[in-house]
């Protein structure tokens, strides 16, 4: 025969059960009433633990709920409000998540469930309990945290690997256009307001601003301040002197709070509106030559590893301006004269060409003279060939000395040389020019080892005009020249020879 369980003792009252049941779980269980015009609620039962944890005293809540809700969070309190009337209307679940302030002031999230129940009197009961979740929201926003922070990670490298392609692909004669770009994608991933790229000078006394990027709205500082004396900021010099010497990170936090010893300093990030800002150090073949920066103008927390991740930015310019400038040195070796730095004949001809085009367009006239240094066995001879080569330099000084920028000056064989005259006005003028070059070789004593050594020179001068009977090319002119030359060395050197004859010097 079946035995029932009969208790020995147990709890006289459903308060009894109530309170006795309600310490077994970890939860809080309660009753919740609300009066059918919705004026009224209380807690006719509700758990020991919310005196411990809210520090509210049962007996109060029987008669109003207000105690416990006022403890809800004040962005909480609208969706709980909510929930109650539907849930009260359609007798759903009750079910919501909340910011509960506890008795220690602080907020915790509690998860609540209860099922609603009508009364006959049309108010309703929900039976139910509520439990901390805080655990699981912080786990939760871990969790986002670090799903932001994976994909932070991902887009910044793939940024890097999209910015180090486009170095590589473009070549060197983008390097401008490179830079600009990556000051721009990198200004607008780390939401700054300015991105730049500073080049010191050799002796570090000067740095100029040679790129920079300004969000929208953000004016340029280059546009006051293109080059900075950087001896005249003698704080700012001991954070550039720590970038070369150590390599350091320059990072001001707040522009306001600069040592007492930055007074200019701080002047000029002032009325630059500057509030914070990082300088990483950009190195070629090993040395500082200049920095990268970002800045903001508004005060803003950083990254803990901003620095590190500058770094980065900073590594791959210095690796693309490494790469430029190595391929810049090639590109000269290619085309200049490694004993005189002047260019050679492989970069003369299509400059040659270039002015032969203009000519034709918009009818711009140039002249070409080719020099001959007079008896230069003999100088090699008395001075040995390194005495020789010190006197190609020299002329070649003076070549480049009186000429323009926009002139083109070649070594043209061993002791040959041609300057290409571009937008020549009056061939005289042209004359007149290579009469004072040939002067003044004749007449400078050149020093080599101690003794004077004297040296003339020949030219022969053509200029393009001259070029009418058949069709006008480089070559045809270079050989008028050439056989000009000829004729000046026959008639005696030291004298040029052009359209008009021979002219002594
Ligand atoms: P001329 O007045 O007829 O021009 O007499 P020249 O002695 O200058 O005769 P030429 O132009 O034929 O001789 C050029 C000499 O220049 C021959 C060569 O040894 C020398 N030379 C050519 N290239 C170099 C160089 O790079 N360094 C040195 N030191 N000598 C060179
Ligand atoms: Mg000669
Ligand atoms: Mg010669």
């Amino acid at each position: 025969m079946a035995k029932s369980f009969v208790p020995v003792a147990g709890p006289e009252t459903p308060d009894e059960l109530f309170g006795k049941l309600s310490t077994g779980v970890p939860g809080i269980l309660f009753c919740y009433w609300l009066s059918a015009d919705g004026e009224q609620h209380c807690f006719p039962f509700v758990s020991g633990q919310i005196t411990d944890l809210f520090g509210i005293e049962r007996p109060s809540l029987r008669t109003s709920a207000d105690p416990l809700f006022q403890r809800i969070h004040p962005d909480d309190f609208g969706l709980i409000e909510h929930s109650i009337v539907e849930s009260a209307t359609r007798l759903n679940p009750w079910r919501y998540q909340a910011r509960l302030r506890l008795a220690d002031e602080n907020y915790r999230w509690f998860e609540a469930y209860s099922q609603p129940e009508r009364q006959a009197d049309g108010s309703t009961v929900w039976y139910g309990e509520f439990h901390d979740v805080q655990h699981y929201k912080d786990l939760e926003s871990e969790l986002r945290e670090s799903e932001a922070e994976h994909a932070f990670q991902a887009r910044f490298q793939n940024l890097i690997a999209q910015l180090s392609a486009e170095f590589i692909n473009l070549g060197f004669e983008h390097i401008d256009l490179c830079i600009e770009e990556l000051l721009s994608t990198i200004g607008e991933f780390f939401d700054v307001d300015r991105s730049y790229l500073y080049q010191f000078s050799d002796d570090y006394r000067w740095m100029y601003n040679r790129h920079e990027w300004c969000a929208p709205g953000v004016g340029h500082k280059r546009d006051s301040s293109r080059a900075i004396s950087v001896t005249e900021l003698p704080w700012w010099s001991r954070q550039v002197q720590s970038m070369i010497e150590q390599n350091r990170v320059m990072f001001v936090e707040d522009v306001d709070c600069l040592p007492a010893d930055a007074p200019d300093e701080k002047t000029l990030l002032q009325s630059q509106g500057v509030s914070s800002l990082f300088c990483v150090p950009i190195r070629i073949r090993g040395r500082v030559c200049g920095f990268f920066g970002v800045e903001s103008l508004s005060r803003r927390s950083w990254r803990t590893d901003q620095e590190d991740l500058l770094i980065i930015v900073s590594g791959l310019l210095s690796g693309a301006l490494e790469r430029n400038r190595l391929e810049q040195e090639l590109l000269n070796q290619s085309i200049r004269d490694p004993l005189t730095g002047l260019h050679n004949r492989r970069y003369l001809m299509p400059r040659l060409t270039e002015m032969l085009g203009r000519r034709n367009r918009y009818g711009e006239s140039f002249a070409l003279a080719m020099f001959d240094l007079d008896h230069f066995k003999d100088i090699n001879d008395s001075l040995g060939h390194l005495g020789g080569d010190y006197i190609l330099q020299r002329f070649a000084e003076e070549l480049r000395e009186q000429t323009r920028s926009t002139d083109v000056v070649a070594r043209f064989g061993g002791e040959e040389f041609v300057v290409a005259f571009s937008a020549v006005r009056r061939p005289e003028e042209v004359r007149e020019l290579v009469e004072r070059i040939l002067q003044s070789i004749a007449s400078t004593a050149f020093t080599y080892n101690d003794s004077d050594v004297h040296l003339t020179a020949s030219a022969g001068l053509a200029c393009i005009t001259e070029l009418s009977s058949g069709p006008a090319s480089p070559d045809a002119l270079i050989d008028l020249a050439d056989h000009r030359l000829y004729l000046a060395k026959k008639s005696g050197r030291n004298c040029l020879v052009d359209a008009s004859g021979t002219v002594r010097i």
